[in-house]
């Protein structure tokens, strides 16, 4: 290795431990940590992040970047020190672009704005919240026009969470789905066979779910000697080295969808992270490449595996030994139609599969307008509504069940949301190309068999950590570049046979 690259990937090395230990910090502070610690909790977190800032947007850093590519150049475009180079060049000048003024303005702003935000949501104030929304609309903006962006405005904010990605892609993306999904949600309402999911609920001891959410995790993979599960009010997965992955989870003792559901999503999270190899540890490679790829990590473990019928056909039995009361007289098949029922609802967290990108759609169309202009944040609040009639048939009663439910737009986080469908299309892409290579596939998962697929990803989807871009990790998996009709096909199979459509 040259000097300057050996120099730059040392400074890198020296950023990303403290990217970590301000993840152990938050880690602490969403598990652990008693109320008392909150103030000095968020000066931890605030020297720490403006400690990480002023080191990645040094002119220092950005001449040991230019010298490093200055040595490497004629080498080998998707070599791993080239491509790792590429990564770096990109994180650096999005983080330069923006005038520091800007930086400490946005970070303020999200701080009181999240605050109004929670104090909105408690008390059902739309208008006592618009005014600071309407400032990070104007916020977000100006960070916007500094990014830059050749068609949309919104390009240069997706760009964040989902390199690639445009706001034009997205919106097909979406005007293909849109029809589809409503007209299957319509066909499930009208089947008039409503699926019943009382055995989900009952007497579910926290101790015995424990049991359970542990044998699941380590079945499909999960690593306890490179991990460990705690629980968060908000579950998350968060690493401090490919070789420290921990998720949470939130348990509820008369429910057991919650703390199952949440850690398989949380596991297939970490199964990513704990699948980055070691030479990229504490690089600008080392993690997931973008949102998009790692809920699509999240949702296959969770929905595509976790709700399938081969894989309750294993669990169930689990399921039994522990709660023996709550399911006498239950079957596997009883739990697979539990798990999947389908109810259009006004809450996006607790959506199903098939309504669940309705509410992704909405938001994103919503912050699309605002962004333009097309929708004053005045009338915010009514165009929400009559689209979640339009889109899933039920209307908020009162904005803090509407607009005011999500935390991100008060936080500043505007041009995510899409990545949450993004996740889910690649999950049915990813799934598709993960049948055709492994032969029974289900039976496989009906003995608790997940290896194969595992492997699978390891192979394809882990072992790039952020080498490619999301379009071409999906390309090169699954041989097609991104399309819903994967997707699409499995939930019409799937919903067809459940409500007999
Ligand atoms: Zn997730």
């Amino acid at each position: 290795m040259t000097a300057s690259l050996s120099d730059f990937k040392k400074e890198c090395a020296r950023i990303a431990r403290l990217v970590q230990i301000n993840a152990l910090v938050d880690w602490d502070q969403q598990t652990n940590m008693p109320p008392g610690g909150a103030e000095a909790r968020a000066e931890h977190s605030a020297t720490l992040s403006e400690l990480i800032h002023g080191i990645s947007t040094s002119d220092s850093y950005g001449e040991l970047l230019a010298n490093a590519e200055a040595e490497l150049q004629g080498a080998d475009p998707d070599d791993d020190d080239a491509r790792l180079l590429r990564v770096a060049r990109r994180d650096y000048d999005r983080a330069t672009k923006l005038p520091s003024r800007l930086v400490a303005d946005l970070a303020r702003h999200s701080a009181i704005s999240q605050d109004r935000w929670v104090r909105a949501r408690a008390e059902n104030d739309f208008a006592g919240f618009a005014p600071y929304l309407e400032r990070m609309f104007e916020l977000t903006r100006e960070a916007a026009e500094h990014l830059g962006y050749e068609d949309h405005i919104y390009d240069a904010l997706i760009d964040n969470y989902e390199t690639g990605a445009r706001q034009r892609q997205v919106s097909d993306m979406f005007a293909d789905l849109k029809p589809k999904l409503v007209e299957l949600t319509q066909a499930i309402a009208a089947s008039g066979r409503p699926v019943d999911s009382s055995i989900l609920r009952g007497r579910f001891p926290i101790e015995k779910q424990k049991v359970v959410t542990t044998r699941v995790v380590s079945a499909i993979g999960y690593e306890f000697s490179r991990g460990r599960q705690d629980e968060a009010a908000h579950p998350f997965c968060t690493n401090f080295s490919r070789d420290d992955v921990r998720i949470t989870t939130r348990f509820d003792p008369g429910y057991i969808g919650i703390a199952l559901y949440a850690s398989m999503h949380e596991a297939g999270h970490a199964l990513y992270e704990q699948g980055i190899p070691s030479e990229f540890d504490a690089s600008p490679l080392g993690s997931g490449t973008s949102l998009g790829i790692h809920e699509s990590q999240s949702r296959l473990w969770e929905n595509l595996v976790g709700r399938s019928r081969p894989f309750a056909r294993f669990l169930f039995p689990h399921l039994k030994d522990a709660f023996p009361d709550v399911l006498d007289g239950a079957q596997a098949e009883d739990f697979y139609r539990a798990v999947n029922s389908v109810s259009p609802s006004l809450i996006r967290i607790d959506a199903d599969e098939v309504t669940y990108n309705l509410h992704v759609m909405l938001r994103f169309e919503l912050e699309c307008e605002l962004l333009t202009g097309a929708l004053a944040i005045s009338d915010l609040p009514e165009a929400w509504n009559a689209r979640m009639e339009e889109y899933l048939g039920v209307r908020p009663p009162d904005d803090a069940h509407g607009v005011l439910q999500d935390v991100h737009w008060s936080a500043g986080i505007i041009g995510y949301f899409p990545t949450y469908s993004i996740g889910n299309l690649v999950s049915g892409q990813l799934w598709h190309a993960i049948r055709k290579a492994v032969p029974n596939l289900d039976d496989r998962i009906e003995i608790g068999s997940f290896a194969s697929i595992l492997n699978w990803l390891r192979a394809n989807v882990h072992r790039h950590g952020r080498k490619f871009e999301p379009g071409e990790l999906v390309q090169m998996a699954t041989g097609e570049p991104l399309t819903s009709s994967y997707y699409v096909d499995y939930l019409t199979a799937k919903y067809s046979d459940i409500y007999e459509l």
